[in-house]
């Protein structure tokens, strides 16, 4: 192709996010480097997942599956939510990983010129998917304390407002929704009539609500266990909710790409439709051994990610702006000294530590990022390295 940039659409060109393709570029680079940018979890996927995954190969189950999933399967997922919320949940749809959710859900619900809210900082996908769809993302801040801004989301609000995107616990800031956040939400969701979509993949991540549990001992550790204590959502009470979870950071299966959404049941038609064309199903095998995973405590692993918060924080606590994250697996922290995060992240890869600038998840380039989800060891190296630049 001699000018290969007139085949190249403009929306292909609006996704993606030249900050975080910079570091990756660079940590390409470095040699053995100290990578606490991305949410990869640093276990492997549990072993009964992986049999379960293994035998369904070995028994054929290797054709096409449903394209809204393996029945057995959705059963499970709304059963567990039905008693999760304690009201029937609509219908379950398995997608690609949540991701694959993301992008139905906005396809099924926006039209060219539509907005959504996004609260900034958000996980990066959300404003590239928004865009590659002619979506106006409208990003509302919720700087210093990343707390739910009702106010600022209510006056965000305009005649072309589809839908309010929701994250908890939230990728990059930790933050997890209260029960009154929640409802203020539900409240303008109600008054505006917008869906909620309800991104929850780091719901088996509550640190201060897992162990601390009396019921926690008993929890089976499902994605969506009945015997834990329920994290605040929308789900709960306002039926225009797209529940968005998956098995990704829950039990390691990133690779595997399995997620589900849970929505009203006219949605979740029109989403598997769009699935049936789009990708088929999810991978058939994999889905059998997501039923397997959903009787594998996800426990331990939770704890560890909570020892590993309470760590770092007491670590970087004095030496570093932030505000203690209360669920999923990363810490967002201000760069030190009014350096731009950028700039930091460059001197912490000029050390051999990899993280991503909060450029890459918000309109600010003022904080980092740091995934906590790796060994203990690491962790305290990562932290030292962070603690000698600038002194
Ligand atoms: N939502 C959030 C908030 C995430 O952090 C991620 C992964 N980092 C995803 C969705 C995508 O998850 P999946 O691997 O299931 O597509």
């Amino acid at each position: 192709m001699q000018q290969p940039d007139r085949f190249l659409s403009r929306r292909a060109e609006t996704v993606g996010c030249e900050a975080i393709s910079r570091v990756l570029r660079r940590a390409r680079e470095l040699h053995d480097p100290i990578d606490l940018s991305l949410g990869q979890p640093d276990v492997d996927v549990p072993d009964a997942v992986k049999a379960s995954a293994c035998a369904a190969i070995n028994d054929g189950q290797n054709g096409y599956a449903p394209p809204q999933g393996l029945p057995p399967l959705r059963e499970r997922i709304r059963n567990d939510l039905t008693v999760e919320f304690g009201r029937d949940v609509g219908d379950v749809l398995i997608t690609n990983g949540v991701t694959g959710g993301l992008f139905l859900s906005l396809l099924a619900i926006t039209d060219p010129g539509d907005e959504a809210i996004i609260l900034d900082p958000s996980f990066v996908l959300y404003r590239s998917l928004l865009t590659s769809l002619n979506v106006r993302p409208i990003s509302v801040d919720t700087y210093p304390g990343f707390r739910f801004p009702a106010d600022k989301v209510e006056a965000a609000v305009t005649p072309r407002t589809k839908i309010l995107l929701l994250n908890s616990p939230n990728n990059p800031t930790g933050a997890v929704l209260t029960d009154e956040e929640v409802q203020s939400a539900v409240d303008i969701a109600r008054r505006h009539d917008l869906v909620v979509v309800s991104d929850e993949i780091y719901e088996p991540f509550l640190h201060d609500r897992n162990d601390s549990s009396p019921m926690s001992d008993s929890s089976r550790g499902s994605v969506t266990g009945p015997s834990r204590r329920p994290i605040p959502s929308t789900m709960r009470n306002y039926d225009k909710t797209v529940l968005l979870r998956g098995f990704s950071k829950s039990h390691a299966m990133t690779g595997w790409r399995v997620g589900y959404m849970a929505a009203p049941q006219p949605l979740i038609a029109r989403m598997t439709v769009l699935q049936q064309y789009l990708y088929g199903c999810a991978s058939t095998p994999l889905q059998h051994a997501a039923l397997t995973a959903l009787d594998v405590p996800t426990t331990d692993y939770a704890a560890k990610c909570r020892r590993n918060r309470d760590r770092v924080v007491e670590l970087l606590r004095g030496a570093f702006e932030f505000t203690i994250p209360e669920g999923g697996f990363y810490l967002f922290l201000k760069a030190p000294c009014g350096r731009s995060a950028t700039d930091f992240v460059d001197r912490a890869m000029d050390r051999n530590l990899v993280l991503f600038p909060g450029s890459a998840f918000s309109c600010r380039d003022t904080h980092f990022r740091l995934s906590y989800c790796v060994g203990e060891q690491l962790l305290e190296r990562a932290c030292s390295i962070l603690l000698g630049i600038f002194t």
